[in-house]
């Protein structure tokens, strides 16, 4: 029987920061990327929007101060004098703070837009990003479904034990301060993968994620859902990141006004900005300079990687209390599929738990190759799964277009 080949499903995904824009069309059938690229030092000196189309690399300069709207006229001029436009049936926005409201990826409206309006006051430079991206397709894009994918959304299935913090309950119920956690779709599209990879469904199984990237946490899976994650109300919170301190005694924010006289938004530079790695380090904040660096005979680069695994390994035996039983720990993000050097010390620091690193497995898994790297016949598992959060966003928009 001649097979045909599905209709093409092309979504232009958008990631917009504070400073920078990554998009990516992709084929939501099995996620092919056609085109990719990074809009970055937005409304700066020299942005620049550089992306990848057929194999070749090219860069196109912005005007001085040109922000979020110019990146997205020039990548819709690209667009049509590709003729990429021709296939695409929705644009797809990660939207890093839903709150409390938005449980899933919904079609983005009025409402919809008021909702992440009032999100945003947790997650204002976030947010205000999100919606100057949602707004800029829009008027882009006319009459092209647009869609909203939360990193919050994965998390909301946590139970208000995990969520609530210690603090007074009027904080939580008048101004929705608790914890929501971010990376969702990332824990979520990985704890898929991993429960294929085993060959075990995912609603009957138990894992910890650790998405190791520029911004890094931990999530606790219970039955294919989220019961607790390491960040909280920001991403500022839980284990050591590149330039995050991740937990810190909240007694600092004393100590740094009255002792250095710090104003909030110094103190909110220095833990987001100027701590983990490269605040330890005094060197980077990239995980590759920091390992050579170490390796070299770099102390603050070792030490800096002695306390990212230690951290590491205590928020990963902590999420055992939800758990009780784990299948299998697995690694993503640029670090968690790259840095055999920090898994295996991870693994090793958790030998307590039936961990055991086999490390031509761990070496093999690099580079964008997943794999299994505990020891054969040990558990719980240890396992590399490349995350692919782009993916996530087109299937969603993808989904949703086809209800309408
Ligand atoms: P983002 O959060 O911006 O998406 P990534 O997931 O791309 O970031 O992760 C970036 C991190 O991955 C950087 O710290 C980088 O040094 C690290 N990384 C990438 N490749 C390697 C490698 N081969 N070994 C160690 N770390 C790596």
């Amino acid at each position: 029987m001649p097979t045909t080949s599905p209709e093409p499903q092309h979504v232009l995904v958008l990631n917009c920061g504070s400073s920078s824009l990554k998009f990516a069309i992709i084929d939501a059938n099995d996620g092919h990327e056609i085109i990719s690229g990074l809009a970055e030092r937005l409304g700066d000196k020299a942005p620049s929007i550089k992306y990848k189309f057929n194999g070749a690399k090219t860069v196109i300069d912005l005007a001085a101060n040109q922000a979020h709207a110019e990146a997205i006229n020039t990548l819709v001029n690209l667009i049509k004098d590709h003729n990429l436009d021709e296939h695409l049936i929705a644009v797809g926005h990660r939207v890093v703070h839903g709150g409390e409201h938005f449980t899933k990826s919904v079609l983005i409206d009025e409402d919809v837009i008021n909702g992440i309006t009032k999100a945003s006051s947790l997650a204002p430079l976030h947010g205000h990003a999100n919606l100057l991206g949602i707004s800029s397709a829009q008027a882009s894009f006319i009459g092209l479904p647009q869609v909203a994918v939360f990193d919050t959304a994965f998390h909301q299935t946590m139970d208000e034990v995990a969520y609530l913090y210690a603090l007074p309950y009027k904080l939580y119920t008048d101004y929705g301060v608790r914890r929501y956690g971010m990376h969702g779709t990332s824990h979520y599209y990985v704890a898929g993968q991993t429960a294929k990879l085993l060959n075990q469904p995912v609603e009957k199984s138990n894992f910890i994620s650790a998405h190791l990237g520029n911004g890094c946490s931990v999530t606790a899976i219970k039955n294919g859902k989220s019961v607790d994650t390491s960040m909280g109300l920001t991403p500022l919170a839980g284990i050591v990141m590149g330039t995050r301190s991740g937990d810190i005694d909240p007694g600092l924010f004393n100590f740094l006004t009255t002792q250095l006289s710090y104003n909030a938004q110094q103190i909110d530079n220095l833990l987001n900005q100027e701590s983990g790695l490269l605040g330890i380090s005094e060197l980077s904040n990239d995980c590759r300079t920091i390992e050579e660096a170490a390796v070299a005979g770099h102390k603050q680069a070792r030490l800096a990687l002695d306390i990212f695994c230690y951290r590491l390994a205590k928020q990963i035996a902590a999420y055992m209390v939800p758990l009780q039983c784990l299948d299998a720990l697995i690694f993503t993000g640029g670090i968690g599929e790259n840095s055999d050097i920090i898994r295996e010390n991870v693994i090793n620091q958790l030998a307590f738990l039936g961990f055991s690193c086999n490390q031509k497995s761990n070496l093999d898994a690099r580079f964008g190759n997943q794999g299994i790297i505990s020891s054969a016949n040990t558990s719980p598992k240890a396992v590399v799964m490349p995350t692919n959060e782009e993916w996530v966003i087109a299937l969603d928009a993808a989904n949703i277009v086809k209800e309408l």
